[in-house]
């Protein structure tokens, strides 16, 4: 059997176990065997692709070296980076990750460019005719995704690491500037392919660059989950791309299923959060620049961690919604013993999750699963909202923009329309956070002046534990009521 046979059973079998992860780590339940076929799989294609390099490679000593040396400094920035990261981190360390994929399909275009021309239009290098004319597409729809992969997700990494404001830049004109980005880039296009040139794919790679910073700076706090995953799917493309330049199915394979998988997530983002799909994929298309002026919402009221166990001890249905300020606070072990202390009085504890609460898709239920949450508590948006109403208590962790009153109320309202949690139609909601600052969309939460609203400030794991060592201190006596004697806490 020859090396290439070997490599492209090894690569079959690599992408179906690509497959097999997708399909685990779509549920709590199989996550962990996902995660196990799609270390396989990379482990194999990695062996696959090392051998077949050695094997084919007229200079073996020195590919051996590059090849060690480049898997030895990926693979010691990988496990540093991946130690080091915290939770909440990882949404900005995957839009890098998008903008290295981005990257190496701009390098590997231009390679595969200069690689052609020099041995003379191509001929010598084994294209002729139409063939010549497909690679010549390829490099030129390789460079230009990935060129705007790299930038949109740099733009991304710095907006989601708080480098940049949050909030949508609004250039005059900025839909026809993306029009005309699309159609200077399509006619490119047509003029590269009959006659490659250097200017045109120098063009291509400084118009890309600027319309995946442009695409991506245009879209507000509130959309930047779908535009993670739309990056993810980019990335996805741009690395298909590279597969046709490099020959290489596994490569094909990989990109189609990133690039499609992401797509789908992408869509179904939109529709949770009753977006556009197209809207917000060509950079905020047709939306205009938000409803302006800071209202003036009046008098928020503030509690205390006494009282606050006190209510939870009196109520019968408790709700928490948590939010990026529960990942940051790490409070999801405190908030996992709550529950359990609650659950042991009688009380009724659920979990509301928003589609987009936290920094990534899931982020909530990572962390609550973490914490040992049982999976039966923790609904989803869609399967709770309306059992707010009839619940004693809510407790907002950390969460802002996901139930904030003016998505729903308020059409000038940047993040109007998108679909929350309507927790203030409970009868009590304490909110917990450190000051009245706005959530990552950059929007005042009418939600917290509300009558039946009170603010517990603070570090939302210091108060939880707080709250916990009260209701201990009450004592054995359940359901104490509020006239519950809790020890003297803040
Ligand atoms: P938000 O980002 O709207 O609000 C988080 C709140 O947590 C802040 O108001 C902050 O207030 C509070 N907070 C921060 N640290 C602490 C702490 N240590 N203790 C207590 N409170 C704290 O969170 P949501 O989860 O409600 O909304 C997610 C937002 O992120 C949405 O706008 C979503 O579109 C966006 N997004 C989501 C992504 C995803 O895939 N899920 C990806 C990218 C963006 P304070 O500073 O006063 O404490």
């Amino acid at each position: 059997m020859s090396a290439g046979s070997i490599a492209t059973a090894a690569y079959t079998v690599a992408s179906l176990l690509f497959i097999l992860s997708l399909a685990g780590l779509s549920k709590h339940t199989s996550a962990k065997h996902g995660w196990t076929y799609g270390v396989a799989g990379m482990a194999i294609a990695l062996a696959a692709t090392i051998g077949l390099t050695v094997h084919d490679s007229p200079v073996r000593g020195t590919a051996v070296a590059f090849l060690v040396i480049a898997v030895l400094a990926g693979a010691a920035i990988g496990l540093w980076r991946a130690r080091v990261v915290r939770m909440t981190g990882m949404p900005e360390l995957i839009a890098l990750l998008h903008s290295f994929v981005g990257l190496a399909a701009v390098l590997v275009g231009w390679a595969s460019y200069l690689e052609v021309e020099q041995n003379g239009s191509g001929e010598a290098g084994g294209f002729t005719g139409s063939l010549l004319r497909i690679h010549h597409a390829e490099v030129f729809i390789g460079v230009f995704i990935g060129a705007v992969t790299f930038t949109g997700s740099i733009v991304a990494n710095l907006k989601l690491s708080a480098r940049i404001k949050s909030s949508p830049l609004m250039l005059p004109g900025k839909n026809m500037l993306n029009v005309g980005a699309l159609v200077l880039f399509a006619v490119l296009t047509v003029v590269f392919v009959g006659h490659p040139s250097l200017w045109a794919i120098v063009t291509v790679t400084v118009l890309a660059l600027a319309l995946g910073w442009h695409l991506v700076v245009s879209i507000g706090g509130g959309d930047m989950p779908v535009v993670v995953s739309m990056l993810n799917s980019y990335s996805g493309w741009a690395a298909a791309a590279s597969g046709f330049l490099l020959d290489n199915d596994l490569l094909i394979v990989t990109g189609a299923l990133v690039g499609s998988s992401g797509a789908y997530l992408s869509y179904l983002m939109c529709t949770a959060m009753n977006r556009s799909f197209l809207s917000v994929i060509s950079g905020g298309f047709g939306l205009e620049a938000p409803g302006g002026g800071e209202k003036e919402y009046g008098e928020h009221r503030e509690t205390s961690v006494g009282e606050t166990a006190s209510m939870l001890a009196d109520a019968s249905t408790v709700v928490i919604t948590p939010g990026y300020g529960m990942a940051v606070a790490q409070a999801q072990y405190p908030v996992a013993e709550l529950v359990r202390t609650l659950r042991e009085r009688g009380v009724d504890v659920r979990f509301a999750v928003h589609p987009v609460a936290g920094r990534l898709p899931g982020h909530m239920n990572v962390l609550l699963a973490e914490a040992k949450v049982p999976y039966d508590i923790v609904l989803e948006m869609d399967e709770i909202n309306d059992d707010l109403a009839t619940t004693d208590v809510v407790l907002v962790i950390g969460a802002n923009d996901t139930v904030n009153p003016a998505a729903a109320d308020d059409p000038t309202s940047p993040i109007a329309g998108m679909p929350v949690l309507r927790v203030w139609e409970a009868a009590h909601v304490v909110v917990f956070k450190r000051s009245m600052a706005t959530g990552y969309a950059g929007v005042q939460n009418p939600l917290f002046f509300r009558d039946n609203t009170q603010m517990l400030f603070g570090d939302a794991r210091t108060q939880v534990e707080h709250i916990l060592h009260a209701l201990a201190s009450a004592g054995t006596t359940a359901r104490t009521g509020r006239e519950a004697e809790l020890d003297p806490v803040p």
